[in-house]
C-alpha cells in the first residue's frame, strides 16, 4: 500500500538527487548514493536537504570538465573520489553514508578538520592549536561513522582514526 510517506521519500531523493542541485553525480554512483539514501529516515532526508549541499562525485572515465561558476549556490559539497568506485559496495556506500553523517550533523568554518583530511588541517595549521583541532577532528569523525553505523551502514575502517583516504 502506498502511503503519504512513500510520496515524501520519492520527492525528497528526487531533490536530493536533481542534478540543478548537484555539482556532478556521474551515472556509476547513482545507485549507490540511491542505496544510502533509501536507507536514511525521512527525516534525515528532510534536514540534509535543509543542509543545502551538492555531491560533487565525478565520473573517473572524464579527464577534465568545466563546471559552470553560476547555478551551483550549495552551502556544502559532498566530494566522491571517483577511485571510490574501485571498492566493494558496501565500503562504497559506507563511505557515502559517513559523508552524509558529516552534513546532517553540521559543519563550519570553526573546524577546518571537519572538511579537510586531518592530515592536510594539521599541516595548515599552527602548532598550538593543531593537537586540539586534531581531536576535534576525531570525534567528529567517529561520531559520523557511529550515526552512519546507525543507519545500518558498515562503516570502512579508513574513515576512522586515522584516515588515509577520507575523513
Ligand atoms: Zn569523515
Amino acid at each position: 500500500m502506498k502511503t503519504d510517506c512513500d510520496d515524501d521519500r520519492i520527492y525528497y531523493e528526487e531533490q536530493l538527487l536533481d542534478g540543478c542541485n548537484n555539482y556532478w553525480i556521474a551515472q556509476a554512483f547513482l545507485p549507490h548514493i540511491r542505496n544510502v539514501l533509501s536507507k536514511l529516515p525521512l527525516k534525515v532526508l528532510k534536514i540534509l536537504i535543509e543542509r543545502n549541499f551538492g555531491f560533487f562525485a565525478p565520473d573517473p572515465k572524464v579527464e577534465g570538465f568545466v563546471l559552470p561558476p553560476s547555478g551551483y549556490t550549495r552551502d556544502v559539497i559532498v566530494y566522491l573520489s571517483p577511485n571510490l568506485l574501485e571498492r566493494a559496495q558496501d565500503h562504497i556506500e559506507g563511505t557515502i553514508a559517513h559523508e552524509l553523517a558529516h552534513v546532517y550533523q553540521g559543519i563550519d568554518d570553526a573546524g577546518p578538520a571537519r572538511i579537510r583530511n586531518h592530515r592536510t588541517a594539521g599541516k595548515s595549521m599552527k602548532r598550538a592549536s593543531k593537537k586540539s583541532a586534531y581531536a576535534e577532528g576525531l570525534r567528529q569523525e567517529k561520531a559520523a561513522d557511529k550515526l552512519a553505523e546507525r543507519w545500518g551502514f558498515r562503516v570502512p575502517r579508513s574513515l576512522t582514526g586515522m584516515p588515509e583516504t577520507a575523513a
